[in-house]
């Protein structure tokens, strides 16, 4: 009699193959890994744990100084700025700490900041002269509580570049005019984040503890995952999903697509394909698996609407 021979082989499982465990993906910010979006190289999460522990950074400038130092090549270039303002205020006041150094900074570059805000609102505001009535005094309405914001000293609220553009966005979505709508959020867009400008930073971080302000120096740089589909979109949460993107990126992007991702930071089809390239010469020394870099080209075409086309031809070469 013979035997019923069983075939296992080709059952086919509906779930595609994860090319990345969550760990090997982690394991390449070892290597200098330049961000998805932005194009800065990222610093392991692990390194930024370790600095959470140190008590120095509470301590006054002098002290917290030569722990930071280590990490001045991976900082963004305006945290960079601040901390090169730190180094030399510390030669000055060398008893003081971070928060009291800001302190001292805080007035002027608040003036600063407010300064180059309203040329950008009054810029906005004079689009009330060619937009519809409604859509008009609908800016009117935000333009006001907005200076409200911005020219009283304690405001209840502090203003917020993107809730401002999100509300921007909602006045003006049903505008016949493309390049109307576009040519008043370009303007918006040039609101100062803390990532751009050293007055930014040192208003938004004057009154944080003296250890905060150290490693808010440092954070931006932290490689994170990023969703690509975000999680709210019923992302998955493996690395089919995940992209490498510094900390800033990440939390800038919130939950909008990757396509009003490119709108705020134009060059990141450019930045993705630097990347890919560091991922391609991984690869080539068995760092980094070629599926990943496959799996990310597809995901990053379906998702950008095919801005961001990475050329991987070489990983086959
Ligand atoms: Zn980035």
């Amino acid at each position: 009699m013979e035997k019923k021979i069983t075939k296992t082989e080709n059952i086919k499982f509906k779930i595609p193959e994860i090319p990345l465990t969550r760990k090997e993906l982690k394991n390449l910010l070892n290597y200098h890994i330049p961000c998805l979006c932005c194009g800065l190289e990222m610093l392991h999460p692990d390194i930024y744990a370790k600095l959470l522990d140190m008590q120095e950074l509470s301590g006054s400038a002098s002290q917290a100084i030569p722990i930071l130092e280590p990490y001045e090549k991976i900082m963004h270039p305006v945290e960079r700025q601040v901390f090169n303002m730190f180094k030399s205020m510390s030669a000055k006041y060398p008893d003081k700490n971070f928060k009291e150094l800001l302190q001292m900074k805080k007035d002027i570059h608040e003036l600063a900041l407010v300064r180059i805000q309203s040329v950008i609102f009054n810029k906005i505001s004079f689009y009330r002269r060619i937009l519809p009535k409604k859509t008009a005094r609908q800016l009117r309405k935000l333009m006001v509580k907005t200076n409200d914001i911005i020219f009283d000293p304690e405001p209840h609220k502090p203003f917020s570049r993107r809730i401002f553009i999100h509300k921007l966005k909602n006045i003006i979505k049903n505008l016949e005019s493309r390049k109307l709508k576009e040519e008043i959020l370009e303007i918006a867009r040039r609101l100062p984040r803390s990532s751009d400008e050293v007055c930014a930073f040192v208003v938004k971080n004057a009154r944080k503890r003296p250890s905060v302000i150290a490693l808010n120096l440092i954070h931006p740089s932290v490689g994170t995952f990023e969703h690509l589909m975000p999680k709210c979109m019923k992302g998955m949460n493996n690395s089919l999903n995940f992209a490498l993107e510094c900390s800033y990126c990440n939390n800038s992007r919130h939950h909008y697509p990757i396509s009003v991702q490119i709108e705020e930071n134009p060059y990141m089809p450019h930045n993705a394909q630097i990347q890919a390239d560091k991922l391609i010469s991984l690869s080539k020394k068995g760092l980094c698996k070629k599926e990943y870099i496959k799996n990310l080209k597809k995901v990053l075409q379906n998702l950008s609407d095919e801005m961001i086309c990475l050329d991987i031809s070489k990983l086959d070469v």
